[in-house]
């Protein structure tokens, strides 16, 4: 299945320069929506994942239907001041200044296999700061998969030692 031909791409979108993947209408193709979401569940499983865990909000999308395929739990990765009980939390860089993930912090136990699963790989920061937490909470990352790749972006350098996944790849 080649699923590039369903990613919309935005020019100058959100801002000048920066040509946006919009994964909206490859969700909006059902048969093609659950090909992708199968593609990475044969992934979590060949990694023997116990738990997915996706950020907010389009780590979701394609988390929360594999989990589902998989019998398995999903863990939520949020921004601050979302999640109700206890958290461990992750400053991160943006381009501009910086964020901060959280996950609960009875979300993974020690030892569990955890597959992190994303809708696109830019510069690395979020899935590096989900790692983090991951391993701060005793989890092994078994593998990290994603709908889309762009290349040149430092991701994959960021996250080198961890098995990747891309369904897609733009240069
Ligand atoms: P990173 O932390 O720099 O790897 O950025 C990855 C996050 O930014 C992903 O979770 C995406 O939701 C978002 N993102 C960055 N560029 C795009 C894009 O072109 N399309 C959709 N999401 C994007």
């Amino acid at each position: 299945m080649e699923f590039k031909q369903h990613i919309k791409e935005v020019e100058n979108w959100p801002k000048e320069g920066i040509s946006f993947k919009d994964i909206t209408s490859l969700m909006q193709n059902g048969p093609v929506y659950k090909q992708s979401v199968d593609a990475l569940v044969e992934y979590a499983r060949s990694k023997g994942a116990d738990v997915i865990a996706g950020p907010e909000a389009r780590g979701f999308v394609v988390g929360c239907p594999a989990a589902y395929a998989m019998e398995i739990g999903f863990v939520p990765v949020r921004k601050e001041g979302k999640l109700p009980r206890e958290t461990v939390r992750v400053e991160y860089g943006l381009e501009y200044g910086k964020d901060v993930l959280t996950m609960h912090e009875d979300a993974i136990k020690p030892g569990q296999r955890v597959v992190i699963l994303d809708d696109l790989l830019a510069t690395g920061g979020t899935i590096e700061a989900t790692i983090q937490m991951i391993e701060k909470l005793g989890g092994t990352v078994a593998g990290i998969g994603f709908l889309i790749e762009l290349d040149g972006l430092g991701g994959r350098e960021k996250l080198e030692g961890y098995d990747v996944l891309s369904l897609i790849r733009y240069e």
